[in-house]
This record gives C-alpha cells, sequence and structure tokens, in this order.
C-alpha cells in the first residue's frame, strides 16, 4: 500500500486560547487517527500550527477536509503532500511537540512556518520530535 505525507501550515483564530486548543486537538486526535491509521505530529509556535500527517492518502485527504473546516485556524496552506516509502513519526497517533530552548532561540521569536521549505520544516518537526522523547526519557 502506497503511503502519503503531508505538510501544512496554519494560523491560529486570534482569539483562540492557542496552547489549551492545542492540547485539545491532539488529545482528541488520538481515536479517529489510530481508527484511521494515521500518525503525526502537530507543532504550535507563535500563532501558527504546523502539522504533519501520514498514512494512506484517501484516509488522509478525508481527515484534511475535516481539519479545513475547523474554525480554530485559518490561511491553511499545503507544503507538501507526498508519497513516501517509510512514516517519519511512525510512533505517534499524533503527538504535541514543542522547539528546544536552542531550536526556538535559532528559529527566533517572529517564527513564520511559511519561511521555509517543506523540507527545512519536516527537519524542524524532527528535532522538536525528538526534544519531546528526550524530555520524556
Ligand atoms: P466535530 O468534532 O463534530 O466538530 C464539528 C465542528 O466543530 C468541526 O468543524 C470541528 O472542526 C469544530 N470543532 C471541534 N471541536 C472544537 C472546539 N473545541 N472548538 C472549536 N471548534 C471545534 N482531528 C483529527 O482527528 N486528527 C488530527 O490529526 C487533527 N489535527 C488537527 C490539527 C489542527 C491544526 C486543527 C485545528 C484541528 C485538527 N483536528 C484533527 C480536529 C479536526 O479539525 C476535527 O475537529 C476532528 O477531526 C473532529 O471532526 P468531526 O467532523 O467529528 O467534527
Amino acid at each position: 500500500m502506497k503511503l502519503a505525507r503531508v505538510i501544512y501550515l496554519s494560523a491560529a483564530q486570534p482569539d483562540l486560547d492557542y496552547w489549551q486548543a492545542a492540547a485539545e486537538i491532539v488529545g482528541a486526535s488520538q481515536a479517529g487517527n489510530t481508527r484511521d491509521e494515521l500518525t503525526g505530529v502537530l507543532l504550535a509556535h507563535n500563532g501558527w500550527f504546523v502539522q504533519c500527517l501520514e498514512g494512506l492518502p484517501g484516509r488522509l485527504s478525508r481527515l484534511l477536509l475535516r481539519i479545513g473546516a475547523d474554525s480554530r485556524h485559518r490561511q491553511m496552506q499545503f507544503v507538501e503532500f507526498n508519497e513516501v516509502e517509510h512514516r517519519r513519526f511512525a510512533d505517534w497517533a499524533m503527538a504535541h511537540v514543542a522547539f528546544a530552548p536552542r531550536i526556538a532561540d535559532q528559529v527566533g521569536d517572529d517564527f513564520d512556518p511559511r519561511l521555509y521549505s517543506a523540507q527545512d520544516l519536516l527537519a524542524l518537526l524532527t528535532r522538536a520530535d525528538r526534544a519531546v522523547r528526550s524530555q520524556a526519557a
């Protein structure tokens, strides 16, 4: 079966309780993503969401329609929708990742994911995932 990876970014609605919403989204995503064998990570930083989702293309598309209709964010912009051989974030139905302080310093206070390539965003998400794993270990 062919797998696909999607990376998109979006801006949180200005009046949103951003951190609480990110935690709620990740919590509420577990059951549906597990059922649909979708995996990935969600980064919330500086008012932006950056999410990577991996799984079967049809299931990804159906989830993306729901996410696209979600009033908690806007300006959704796809960065990547590609076929892939392997999942990068196979362990998580959905993980809430954050930058380690060193990475946060590198990206700066004015982090804007629109300025990054798909490859660079995937690298940032991977580093954020590693930071969360090392904190948990
Ligand atoms: P319902 O839960 O029936 O909700 C109906 C409508 O209200 C939908 O438009 C829904 O988006 C919106 N809504 C739901 N809860 C709230 C709330 N607390 N505040 C405001 N509006 C709300 N879902 C996943 O299953 N997997 C994911 O990986 C995932 N990632 C997401 C990433 C982002 C950045 C955002 C904003 C949402 C994400 N969601 C994810 C949530 C997704 O948009 C849907 O809310 C969820 O899949 C449930 O869909 P539903 O059709 O059953 O909607």
